[in-house]
């Protein structure tokens, strides 16, 4: 008998239909001895709709009305899946964030989880039910209801493991695994069998939407194992682990894009101390994270600024960096939501040089412009036009024989 917890995305329980299919592999896993803990997120693109409802009342979007409103969609597929396996003769009982002791920090939309008390689902599972629990959500030390970011689910149920001591934490989705790049851009892309913490969590924060960053990032630190495998059939998905053995094996190991980005420009900065310090501090206030930075030459005790951030918070950024053009003595800003970024990552990059020289010819063949690049001891990330965004993907791939790759 083995403890497991198994999550299931968005498309997994976008309809009834595919909510009865994935109740009856549940019942199959329950039926051949094990204990279950389900996670699920909301219905297809549920969220993404309450956010353009919320859009409808008005510009000022409280955040923790929006984690009020957004942590509803998580209930509804929560429930419609705990009925259906009643009505299949598998007793099961749905769970909010907060019944199953999940605890998080006051952070609104992105919050962090704290801890989680597991005793509420140790003892339902004790009881033999199926215990159901919604995704995405926790409750803050004010006895609020938070979201923990987009794909949170994820580290819902990486948490859950942790704190009941799970034997297996299967992460079930709509492609079979963690691929060299996403399927749905590169069809020659090929399913990892296994990919060290360290590679995963480059790829997610770099863009590939298979798991949330933050969660790869939970499992690393409490060592949790990952399977990520599709909820549509039975082939053996991508385990997600330590990489000791697999650092050198392959020099590269993905290519993944990001379409949510944005760049800005501010010229003719003064060259004096502090101007960088005033520039991150302003954003930060807003709570926008700057990703790449680029400072030109200095010329006449002037310089130009170029960094990225995410595309959605361009709106807000706008406003703050005009007014640091002003303040700072600049002459002026442009700014635009055209560019994307595509990164090559791989733990075998540390001892192999060229990588990045070969990632920059593979572009220039390509006749692809490369705008901003940053390096990492495993990644080496590019911000290229965003209409080439999918050649850049492909050409990477290809260059780096990943659709040979074992
Ligand atoms: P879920 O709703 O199950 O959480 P997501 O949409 O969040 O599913 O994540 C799955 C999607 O991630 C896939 O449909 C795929 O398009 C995308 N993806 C991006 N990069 C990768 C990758 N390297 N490997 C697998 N899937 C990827
Ligand atoms: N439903 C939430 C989202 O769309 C959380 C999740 O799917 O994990 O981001
Ligand atoms: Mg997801």
């Amino acid at each position: 008998m083995s403890l497991i917890v198994a999550k299931f995305g968005g498309s997994s329980v976008a309809s009834l239909e595919k909510i009865k299919d994935i109740a009856r592999r549940i019942k199959q896993m329950k039926e051949e001895g094990n204990q279950l803990v389900v996670v699920v997120s909301a219905m297809g693109d549920t969220t993404d709709e309450l956010i353009e409802l919320a859009h409808a009342t008005g510009p000022n979007l409280c955040t923790r009305e929006m984690d009020m409103l957004l942590a509803t969609g998580e209930q509804q597929s929560a429930a419609l899946l705990a009925l259906t396996l009643y009505n299949m003769d598998c007793p099961a009982r749905s769970f909010t964030g907060w019944q199953a002791g999940i605890h998080s920090n006051s952070n609104y939309s992105k919050a962090k989880i704290d801890d989680v008390d597991a005793q509420r689902i140790s003892s339902e599972l004790e009881q033999g039910f199926v215990v159901v629990v919604a995704g995405f959500q926790g409750i803050s030390p004010e006895g609020d209801i938070t979201t923990l970011g987009r794909g949170g689910s994820d580290t819902s149920a990486v948490a859950l493991a942790d704190s009941i001591k799970a034997d297996r934490c299967m992460i079930f989705t709509d492609v079979d695994g963690v691929f060299t790049a996403d399927p749905r851009v590169v069809s020659e892309a090929r399913k990892l069998s296994m990919v060290s913490y360290g590679e995963m969590l480059e790829m997610a924060s770099l863009g590939a939407g298979v798991m949330q960053p933050r969660a790869v990032e939970y499992a690393m630190q409490c060592q949790m194992e990952i399977e990520v495998r599709s909820s549509f059939n039975q082939h053996p998905g991508t385990i997600i682990t330590e990489g000791k053995n697999m650092e050198g094996h392959r020099v590269v190991t993905g290519v993944a894009h990001d379409l949510n980005c944005a760049r800005f420009a501010i010229f003719d900065v003064p060259d004096r101390p502090g101007i960088a310090r005033e520039l991150f501090k302003q954003l930060a206030q807003e709570g926008i994270n700057v990703d790449m930075v680029i400072q030109s030459a200095m010329r006449d005790h002037r310089n130009d600024i170029a960094f990225t951030i995410e595309e959605n918070d361009l709106e807000r950024a706008i406003p703050v960096v005009d007014r640091l053009v002003k303040t700072l003595g600049a002459s002026g800003m442009s700014y635009g939501n055209s560019v994307a970024k595509v990164s090559i990552v791989g733990a075998g990059m540390q001892s192999n040089t060229g990588v990045a020289a070969d990632m920059f010819e593979a572009l220039a063949e390509e006749n692809i412009n490369i705008h901003m690049i940053s390096t990492s001891e495993i990644k080496v990330s590019c911000v290229v036009d965003e209409d080439r965004i999918q050649d850049a993907v492909r050409v990477l791939h290809k260059k780096f024989n990943l659709d040979r790759i074992e």
